[in-house]
């Protein structure tokens, strides 16, 4: 049983103060909404003050980055060990990072090694460019993305995957919930290849790209999709307290 999960990813959004008052704008509501997880993803710097707001309730928390090692001269950066003691998950591998800051199958693969042994639970994004769309070569880029950002991970089903075509972030031109239950039916498929037909049964995946309160039932109507990683709408209380209240309804989750 895969408990459905909707997780907002704030980016580079909102000072320490506007985080905090975000955050009080929507825990109430979200912590009554039962049967499903909410996670949010506040920038590094407000991780704590975000912490002590939903501490009590029933609303997680996770970090939009991280670095794999430890600790060391590594300046700028964030370890594992520093977002253990405040959350939860990690989102890895967003296309953001792959597009600006560089980032590789093989980082991304040992920043999940080095999630996983550190007590998070890794939210892997992957999906392919709109070339790569136009080409046809959607299954064999996220093909590639999995087996690079999982090789030598031992199964586990503390991994999340978020199907995020780069064509649909933040355009507003989300992924038809036919488009996005195929892929992620091939994304089970590929995990249940990698590992095996058991865990892969047990690993959410999620759709993301410009997912709003109204199209949201597309996707989350699907049985293969787990729930929704949301950027935009999750800088709204409100939207974001639909989206969540919807994917519940339609997951029968309460
Ligand atoms: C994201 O960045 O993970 C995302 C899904 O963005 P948006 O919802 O704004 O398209």
């Amino acid at each position: 049983m895969r408990i459905p999960f909707i997780a907002g990813n704030w980016k580079m959004n909102t000072t320490v103060g506007e985080a905090e008052k975000l955050v009080k704008e929507m825990v109430i509501p979200l912590d009554a909404i039962g049967g499903i997880e909410k996670v949010l993803c506040p920038p590094f710097v407000s991780l704590l003050s975000v912490k002590k707001i939903i501490q009590g309730f029933d609303v997680g928390l996770g970090a939009q980055n991280m670095y794999f090692e430890l600790k060391g001269a590594y300046t700028g950066e964030i370890s594992p060990l520093m977002l253990g003691e405040l959350c939860e998950y990690v989102i890895l591998g967003h296309s953001e990072r792959r597009l600006y800051f560089g980032e590789v199958d093989d980082l991304i693969n040992r920043k999940v090694r080095a999630s996983l042994d550190n007590g998070l639970k890794p939210i892997l994004c992957v999906g392919e460019k709109p070339d790569e769309k136009e080409e046809g070569r959607t299954e064999e880029v996220i093909g590639r993305q999995l087996r690079g950002a999982l090789s030598g991970i031992e199964p586990t089903v503390k991994l999340t995957v978020a199907y995020e075509p780069v064509w649909a972030i933040g355009t507003g031109k989300a992924a038809s919930g036919e488009q996005a239950t195929v892929t992620v039916d091939f994304i089970r498929e590929v995990v249940a290849g990698l590992w095996n037909r058991e865990v892969a049964s047990g690993v959410r995946v999620l759709y993301g790209g410009s997912v709003t309160a109204s199209n949201v039932g597309e996707f989350v109507a699907s049985s293969g999709i787990d729930g929704a990683l949301i950027g935009g709408a999750s800088l709204r209380s409100e939207e974001f307290v639909s989206i969540v209240s919807r994917t519940a309804d339609l997951k029968g989750a309460r």
